[in-house]
């Protein structure tokens, strides 16, 4: 393993140190080199007489006992806490939000924490939004500042909210992991249940009517599926009392912009929902 890979593994291995766990599992047996035929021969009897003696004065071997790993279930964000049951009122929510992000605080509580991150990403707009987008994680850009969808993506993703008649500081923007999962990876499952604490409560703080998954990651864990992208878009799912539409990731559209036509039918479909009138183009 090498470079990025054996980074990524050092963090995991650090993180689990700090929580006092040294013993690891290895998943799969090891291969042995020798062939079946040389694994069950014999030793000559000079060699086997001289493990005989080894083992005579070795303390007895204890066989290891193997663990099968946990398998983290998928668990949707309505199914993780009760709605609550009085909405902040408006003016209160800004503090709200940041009292969220002082628990939050310098966060450790994942593996990404010890991953290179440079400033965690909390979240921005509109305390109020009716309308909420959910990406996948901070990308090197966001990282540096802060701030989600800063880079190319995002400025793709203002011009999607600009299209829809908005302007980005009406709507609310999140990400599934609030850190940068090294070389902009995927987030694992992990990473993604510990941050789900802090994004469910500032989905039941704004309370949106809509909220928007930006790529399948954000949809299978905002959702708790796996599914493909495909058969979650063009149709309404529910999550902590919004209605969630499934569309393209914008980083996906940027590497293939033939899909922004399909993007925007999704867009209209929550457009249609919140009453919004497209903007007139310049
Ligand atoms: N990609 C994401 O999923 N989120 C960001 O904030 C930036 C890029």
């Amino acid at each position: 393993m090498q470079g990025e890979g054996e980074a990524q593994l050092c963090a995991w291995i650090d993180y689990y140190r700090d929580l006092g766990i040294h013993d690891f599992y290895c998943r799969g047996e090891l291969k042995r080199q020798a062939s079946s035929e040389a694994e069950t021969a014999l030793p000559e009897p000079s060699e086997a007489t001289h493990i005989e003696a080894i083992a005579a004065s070795a303390s007895p071997v204890v066989a290891p006992t193997l663990t099968v790993p946990p398998t983290i279930q998928l668990v949707s964000f309505n199914k993780l806490a009760p709605l609550p049951a009085a909405s902040i009122p408006a003016d209160e929510r800004d503090a709200a939000l940041r009292a969220i992000q002082d628990e939050i605080g310098d966060c450790t509580r994942c593996p990404l924490a010890y991953a290179g991150r440079k400033k965690i990403v909390f979240g921005d707009g509109s305390p109020v939004a009716r309308l909420m987008f959910i990406g996948e994680g901070p990308g090197a850009d966001e990282d540096a500042q802060g701030v989600p969808f800063v880079g190319k993506a995002g400025q793709l993703l203002n011009n999607m909210i600009g299209a829809m008649g908005l302007a980005r500081s009406e709507v609310y923007i999140a990400n599934i992991v609030k850190c940068r999962p090294p070389g902009n990876r995927v987030p694992e499952p992990v990473e993604a249940n510990t941050c789900s604490q802090f994004l469910l409560r500032q989905i039941d703080l704004v309370q949106p009517e809509v909220i928007v998954a930006l790529g399948v990651t954000a949809a299978t864990y905002l959702l708790g599926v796996k599914q493909s992208l495909s058969s979650l878009r063009g149709r309404w799912h529910s999550c902590r009392g919004a209605k969630l539409a499934v569309t393209y990731h914008p980083a996906f559209l940027l590497r293939d912009p033939r899909q922004k036509a399909e993007a925007w039918k999704d867009l209209q479909m929550v457009m249609g929902e919140l009453e919004l009138k497209p903007a007139a183009r310049t």
